[in-house]
């Protein structure tokens, strides 16, 4: 064996264990994990004691934009920022606004898309299509296509102008479901956030703070029904975005009581933050417009033990890269205001701090819902897990260190955080990404390009 990287002594997690051993890495993959290995002369080695060793985290949820003109590196510096949080593969939206091209063909999208994001990464990435009213027609001939050029996954907004039509979902979720895919669905009650705007307008009621009432949760659960029943009606699989709150959550589990195959992520917003962030001035309020909205603290609880119990089954981050800037439209009407917040630096400590080290999370369910979980679900088999054969994507994470989040200490392409001033435990030392380090010590030590797009194929299908 020519190991040329070994992870000494570091407590080694898993989704079911916890355990000090060494981790022996050959040419970018995991070969051996245990106690005190052997190891060549010539092998790097490197001292983990009294840090965590965990997988890197697998992000399903973002809204990172594509390099334009007037943004050369704003991908690449988000990957950075995610390598900085121990996030070492990320999967990314088109939606309109993240300056992918729109072709209105979802292979011609597809293609668009990875040529716009090559050697821009410094972490492994991949793509989750999003259908669009422009794709419509042509579903049942297009989702097959991009599955076989490695994008198993795609994205339906049941809101915004860019959303899908009922019927066009059910068409998405059937042809997803044929040929080996998951639709992810945005669920939000179109008519009945519409009829809410128009009443809040309608009573002068524009402020930013008014978008948490123009959705309820009960707008949140309506959608998340019709999601959950149109993909039983399919037979096919749903992977519930964003999920936010009690009501939507027991839609859920009506759904799979009687046998509907859903899956569900939160997001550390909706885990971290909650609907006081509302009673803001209006300038600080709209940083905080994220649909669906923050949360009452009992749902907030009710989010962490659905996620220490297993009902809920990922954790992602929903990252928009807006800055304050963008956010403007609040002196307006606050359905104007970009929807959004930053968030993909802040996922692992966010998790571990907020949820690990106050005792609402093991360590083991974090990596879990973090890493394991997230990487099985959208394909990603090298990846999630600290075991013989898997990418040597690895965290050296040390619980001890405590330190308060600041913009100022971010690396994101945001100029905010929503997190600023939380007080957190847990920092991200080093970060490996098949073998290399991207993050060591705390510096980035990477590269613009070694992050590889992801063709994924859904096994568990
Ligand atoms: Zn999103």
């Amino acid at each position: 064996m020519a190991i040329d990287l070994i992870i000494r002594g570091g407590t080694v997690v898993t989704a079911t264990e916890r355990r000090t051993e060494d981790v022996a890495v050959e040419a970018g993959r995991i070969v051996e994990v245990g106690a005190r290995l052997a190891a060549p002369a010539d092998a790097r080695e490197v001292d983990a004691s009294g840090l965590l060793v965990l997988p890197g985290v697998v992000d399903v949820h973002t809204h990172t934009r594509v390099a334009s003109d007037e943004s050369p590196d704003r991908f690449f510096q988000d990957s950075v920022a995610a390598a900085f949080g121990g996030t070492t593969t990320f999967l990314a939206f088109n939606n309109p606004g993240t300056g992918s091209d729109q072709t209105g063909s979802l292979p011609s999208d597809a293609t668009a898309w990875r040529r716009q994001t090559d050697s821009d990464s410094a972490v492994d990435y991949g793509l989750n299509l999003v259908l669009q009213p422009a794709h419509a027609d042509n579903l049942a001939a297009e989702i097959p296509a991009v599955i076989e050029m490695g994008v198993p996954t795609f994205k339906a907004f049941m809101v915004y102008d860019f959303g899908l039509p009922p019927a066009a979902i059910g068409v998405a979720l059937r042809a997803a479901a044929r040929a080996r895919g998951m639709l992810m669905v945005h669920g939000e009650d179109r008519a009945a956030l519409e009829a809410n705007i128009a009443r809040l307008k309608a009573q002068g009621k524009t402020q930013p703070r008014y978008h948490a009432q123009s959705r309820p949760p009960y707008v949140e659960a309506a959608g998340t029904r019709m999601a959950v029943e149109m993909a039983r009606a399919e037979d096919a699989p749903v992977y519930l975005v964003h999920l936010s709150s009690q009501e939507a959550l027991a839609e859920v589990e009506k759904g799979r009581a009687v046998g509907g195959q859903v899956f569900v992520e939160t997001c550390p917003h909706f885990l971290v933050l909650d609907e006081s962030r509302y009673l803001l001035p209006d300038a600080q309020c709209a940083c905080f417009v994220i649909s669906p909205p923050l949360r009452s603290p009992a749902d907030r609880d009710a989010l962490w033990e659905a996620l220490a119990h297993g009902a809920l089954n990922a954790v992602s981050t929903d990252h928009v890269p807006d800055t304050v800037a963008d956010k403007r439209g609040w002196d307006e009407c606050f359905d104007l205001i970009s929807n959004g917040a930053p968030g993909i630096e802040t996922l692992l400590t966010n998790v571990y701090g907020q949820g690990v080290a106050r005792g609402r999370l093991t360590v083991e369910r974090m990596v879990d819902v973090l890493s394991t979980t997230p990487a099985r679900l959208f394909g990603l088999p090298s990846k999630g897990a600290i075991e013989p054969g898997k990418d040597a994507d690895l965290v050296l994470f040390d619980p001890q260190e405590r330190r308060t989040v600041t913009q100022a200490e971010l690396h994101h392409t945001s100029d905010f955080t929503p997190y600023e001033g939380l007080a957190t435990s847990g920092i991200v030392r080093s970060t490996i990404v098949r073998g290399e380090f991207v993050i060591r010590d705390g510096h980035f030590v990477g590269r613009r390009g070694h992050g590889q797009f992801q063709e994924r194929r859904l096994t568990w299908r």
